[in-house]
């Protein structure tokens, strides 16, 4: 029995959200007594905390505990982390918690875009094979809830963050997975390194029979190659490669060092996009690993439906489709999305801008965008950006929007909501922004 994994110890869980929870969930069916933390004063009731520690209360709160659990949310830089750390107390993520508490194998995804989509993809196309997978992580089910509610499952499909694996200390995946590394959360990592550094914690731990999956197209992915002390396979579009997964022509292979087999034809993958193709490939490393032969990845390449909110087609309506991508919510997804399209798009686009340069956009809208429509906080500044390569329209809200957008459509358009911007002027999330443009285009009639 492990210090995270025997009670009769008293653990502070920092950070009272969706991950917070989970852990004190965990913690206490494992025996633990726990001290729920959180610096808000009107943080909700926990029920699986016997104490309560909140706002300035927290300046005193660590003598009595013997270890303190952190969520991705709180940065281990923080005044309370630290003083734990100076005072020699055990601390560790929500992610290593659960690790510690389950023997299940773990397929770990982690990158800085299409996580969701390929730890949900893995998931889909291993439970077609017949097998009992659980997605977890990043996906919004934390790690400890699933170890708690899924004692069966044959693997775990699991997306990490780079928050999430700033705080591992002995999480070991069995493969996995790095799809790109593009400049991102710079701030809580300092610098470009410390982000690839923490992004390099996924493999930090493996054996030399585990797999790390990098993408062979990807310039950001170099600086990770030859670290791990597992096997190093590949992932890439257009050029054979010795073990991992490849596109050529329109078909894949999966190559496992011995031979290369034929997987699928491109046309028959269910999503579309050259960045599906990509996360297709890394989806058809990690299932290999898990034992899948390539006739039982056919399926689940084939038939998987997408996850809301990213480049999801929603319905026709008078010759005009409509796409949701309201996951975008920088200027690179939206880029992202313009370059998965080829009709002529009506592009409604905005919210509340991040502190990037939009104008990198430019001649990819001047191709590809034939109207613009620009809403909340960022309108003013995106049209600015972009003025001159589309015409412009700036509107308040999603409703007049979508009303700008049929004006200006013509059959066989396609209306897109991508917005490259937060969600946090007008909505409470991009789920909430992406359930609102959904319901509305539903409406039409
Ligand atoms: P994440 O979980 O990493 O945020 P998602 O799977 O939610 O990623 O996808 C979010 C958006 O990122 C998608 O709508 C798409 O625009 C973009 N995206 C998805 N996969 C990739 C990829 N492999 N490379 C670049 N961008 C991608």
């Amino acid at each position: 029995m492990g210090y995270w994994t025997d009670g009769k110890k008293e653990i502070g869980v920092f950070g009272l959200g969706r991950s917070g929870r989970a852990a004190a969930a965990l913690l206490r069916l494992r025996g633990f007594s726990v001290t729920g933390l959180d610096d808000r004063d009107d943080v909700p009731a926990c029920p699986d905390c016997s104490r309560m520690v909140t706002g300035n209360e927290l300046k005193n709160c660590l003598s009595g505990l013997d270890g303190i659990v952190i969520s991705p949310g709180i940065d281990p830089a923080l005044p309370l982390p630290s003083a734990a750390r100076e005072l020699g107390l055990p601390l560790i993520g929500e992610i290593e918690l659960a690790f510690r508490n389950t023997d299940i194998p773990v397929l770990a995804i982690t990158g800085s875009n299409g996580k969701t989509t390929t730890a949900e993809w893995l998931g889909y196309t291993l439970r077609k094979a017949g097998l009992n997978v659980c997605v977890a992580g990043n996906t919004g089910y934390p790690f400890c809830r699933a170890v708690l509610e899924n004692p069966d499952a044959d693997f775990f499909s699991l997306e990490v963050s780079s928050y999430q694996l700033q705080t591992t200390e002995t999480f070991r995946p069995l493969a996995a997975a790095i799809l790109n590394i593009t400049p991102d959360h710079l701030q809580r990592h300092g610098d470009l390194e410390g982000y690839i550094n923490a992004k390099a914690r996924i493999f930090m731990n493996q054996h030399n029979s585990d797999l790390l999956v990098l993408n062979r197209d990807d310039p950001g992915s170099i600086p990770l190659a030859g670290r791990t002390s597992g096997l190093e396979w590949y992932f890439g579009i257009g050029e054979s490669l010795e073990a991992g997964a490849f596109s050529e022509g329109n078909s894949i292979y999966y190559s496992d060092s011995r031979s290369s087999k034929f997987v699928i034809d491109t046309r028959d993958i269910s999503l579309s996009g050259l960045h599906n193709l990509s996360n297709a490939l890394a989806v058809v490393c990690l299932a290999g690993k898990a034992g899948l032969s390539t006739e039982q990845m056919v399926m689940g390449l084939s038939s998987f439906p997408g996850v809301p909110h990213r480049i999801e087609w929603i319905r026709k309506y008078r010759g005009l489709s409509f796409v949701n991508d309201s996951k975008s919510t920088n200027p690179d997804s939206l880029k992202v999305a313009l370059k998965s399209i080829s009709e002529p798009v009506v592009l409604i686009a905005g919210g509340l801008a991040k502190e990037t340069d939009y104008s990198q956009l430019r001649s990819l809208i001047a191709d590809r965008v034939k109207v613009l429509i620009l809403i909340g906080d960022a309108s003013e500044m995106l049209e600015n950006c972009w003025s001159g390569t589309a015409p412009v329209f700036r509107e308040s809200v999603m409703e007049n929007a979508l009303k700008r957008a049929l004006d200006q459509s013509v059959n066989g358009d396609v209306v897109l909501l991508s917005p490259g911007c937060a969600s946090f002027d007008q909505y409470s999330s991009f789920e909430e922004r992406g359930e609102h443009f959904r319901k509305l285009v539903e409406d039409l009639s």
